[in-house]
């Protein structure tokens, strides 16, 4: 997994802590029953938050699962990707590619994210990363492109 990505604990704690000034004034205004209020609250948060991250990759799936399980095999959450500030405060393609993306590939521009000395392949062309150099299958042999 990418570390430029904000792991969702820390997006879920931003989401409660936002939340929380809510069930704060509701127990002080039913201040007998202050604590049941506060942990209802709490659980109705919690699955506030657990339902809409349901419904959010139960609708992704449902209309690309091709798409949704190659997201997923990126470490990317449709979800928390389409969370945006202050839950989320990860650039635009950390939260569509899963990974801040550095590069572009030489063959068909796509936006890659390329590490020395990590072979990556073009998700579009099938172009290769490979010994710091981009490579390209001719159908018979691999050639350095320029
Ligand atoms: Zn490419």
């Amino acid at each position: 997994m990418s570390d430029d990505r904000t792991p969702t604990w820390l997006i879920q704690l931003r989401f409660f802590l936002l939340c929380s000034p809510v069930g704060i004034v509701l127990a002080i205004i039913l201040a007998p029953f202050a604590l049941p209020v506060l942990a209802g609250f709490s659980i109705g948060v919690f699955l506030f938050w657990h339902g809409s991250r349901l419904f959010t990759n139960c609708f992704v799936w449902l209309l690309d699962p091709e798409g949704y399980t190659a997201l997923r095999q990126q470490g990317c959450d449709p979800f928390y990707g389409s969370l945006g500030s202050p839950l989320n405060n990860d650039t635009e393609s950390v939260r569509i590619y899963g990974r801040d993306i550095n590069s572009n590939c030489p063959e068909c521009d796509e936006p890659v994210f390329l590490q020395t000395n990590v072979t990556t392949i073009c998700p579009a062309c099938q172009s290769q990363w490979h010994d710091n150099h981009w490579w390209k299958w001719t159908g018979t042999r691999w050639v350095l492109v320029e």
